[in-house]
């Protein structure tokens, strides 16, 4: 097994690496910029290096200074997290140029799941089903772009190839808005993702975000680890998952399952991904593939049973999954809702130092966080400070577990958007279970 580890990431995910790391009894180098000189995994790691500024494309993103970091401590492999440098193909093909392992799948196929056109285009030839829309990238024809539109049905989305973050797409209803709407699409990402390209989707109104776990090794072995829900959601930002997604008939869930453990062999995928769906009326079309670990991986493990982050280190190592598809369970359900330094409605960053901190506990709860009180949340990062997990036998004691918890914690000095999660956990709408992803928004606008 690898030595030493180097974490190129920071907060709650550096954290929860660092003790997957420990348990298997490998080393870990943290590494931190000077805003996260006093982070409590960094005085836990084993070594620590300052990458630079607080300023993220100066340490977080400064891919020289991570390599060299890995190269002044003896690293073995470098673990990216989420978010950053995990899905760039660039990073992961230096980082193994340099002689690590990135803990990750081969630069190519970041490449490849990156370009949702690509991406898009081998799915479909691995048996995965797609939302329908034009086959590739759209071209400059206006008679075509009106044709393959008309074709697919109003409303449809234009989409960047290059887009991520929900940012990069347009809806358009009417056949008098598609010329322009496609070249606004275009010059927009053109200037934000240094790629003009875009293609263009039937638009479903009313889905539900559902998304199905993978792991898949070096010697063709591939396995899915179920499905989650991520369709409470603002701005294309998940706040509250959960495992399984609720209310999906069990063939389909085992189908669609196997449909992606299937392409991930025929793509050779390496490691832990996400297939991300829209699921409407008991049909999933894909939309992109995450190449990296999931903030919501933990509701995965706590009804798999399994670790995913030291799945990854087995894998980036070379190991065989020693883990049969049907040994793999889906027990009992998990809901995580994420805790974010912002205000509950208006949701403004809130950083700044928390007074009091105290923790919820009790059968099925599981926190992880890098904070504690006294803790400084600087104002360059993104605004999650951490993530409750609830687990139950059965939905409805998760949710019963989580409006528990979430009554006992207390975050002080800051605002965080605990109020919200204690309404959501309340709603009629979520305990029912299946909203859509619009559902949250809704609910918010109403409050407005
Ligand atoms: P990103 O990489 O920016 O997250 P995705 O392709 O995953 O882009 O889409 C983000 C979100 O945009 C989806 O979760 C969904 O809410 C919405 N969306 C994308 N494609 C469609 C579509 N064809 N129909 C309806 N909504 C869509």
């Amino acid at each position: 097994m690898f030595e030493k580890i180097l974490i190129a990431n920071r907060g709650e995910i550096a954290l929860r690496i660092l003790r997957a790391c420990r348990e298997m009894g490998i080393k870990t180098v943290a590494v931190y910029s000077q805003a996260d000189a006093d982070a409590k995994y960094v005085k836990l790691s084993d070594e620590a290096v300052c990458i630079g500024p607080a300023a993220s494309n100066l340490s977080y993103l400064n891919v020289p200074a991570i390599i060299s970091a890995a190269e002044v401590t003896d690293a073995q492999a470098i673990h990216p997290g989420y978010g950053f440098l995990s899905e760039n193909a660039d990073f992961a093909e230096r980082v193994e140029k340099s002689g690590f392992t990135f803990i990750g799948p081969r630069a190519d196929t970041i490449r490849l799941m990156g370009d949702k056109v690509s991406a898009k285009v081998a799915m479909k030839k691995a048996g995965v089903p797609c939302v329908p829309g034009s086959d590739g990238a759209l071209s400059d024809d206006p008679s075509q772009i009106r044709e393959i539109a008309r074709k697919i049905g109003y409303p449809v989305i234009v989409k960047a190839a290059g887009g991520g973050g929900g940012r990069g797409m347009r809806v358009v209803h009417t056949e008098a808005a598609i010329i322009n709407s496609v070249a606004m699409t275009k010059a927009e990402a053109g200037a934000a993702f240094g790629n003009p390209t875009v293609y263009m989707e039937k638009y479903l109104e009313t889905p539900r975000h559902v998304e199905v776990q993978v792991l898949s090794d070096q010697h063709g072995n591939a396995i899915h680890l179920w499905d989650r829900d991520c369709s409470l959601q603002r701005r294309n930002q998940k706040v509250v998952e959960e495992a399984p997604a609720p209310g999906i008939p069990q063939r389909l869930r085992e189908k669609m399952g196997q449909r992606c453990a299937d392409a991930c062999k025929k793509i050779g995928y390496r490691g832990a991904g996400t297939f991300e769906f829209l699921y409407e009326n008991e049909e999933f079309f894909f939309i992109e593939m995450n190449t990296r670990l999931q903030v919501e991986h933990t509701v995965t493990e706590m009804i798999t049973g399994l670790d995913l982050v030291q799945e990854q280190i087995k894998i980036a190592f070379g190991e065989k999954l020693k883990i049969k598809q049907r040994n793999v369970q889906s027990n009992g359900h998990a809901i995580e809702c994420r805790i974010n330094a912002e205000d509950p409605y208006t949701f403004m960053p809130s950083p700044g130092t928390i007074s009091r901190f105290h923790l919820p506990g009790g059968p099925g709860v599981r926190i992880d966080t890098h904070a504690y009180g006294g803790y400084k949340v600087p104002p360059n990062y993104d605004s999650m400070i951490g993530k409750l997990i609830c687990y139950g036998s059965s939905r409805g004691q998760a949710i019963a577990r989580m409006q528990i918890a979430l009554s006992e914690i207390l975050i002080e000095g800051i605002n965080t958007n605990i109020p919200l999660h204690r309404d959501l956990m309340n709603d009629l709408g979520f305990k029912e279970g299946g909203v859509n992803i619009h559902y949250l928004e809704n609910k918010l606008a109403k409050k407005l």
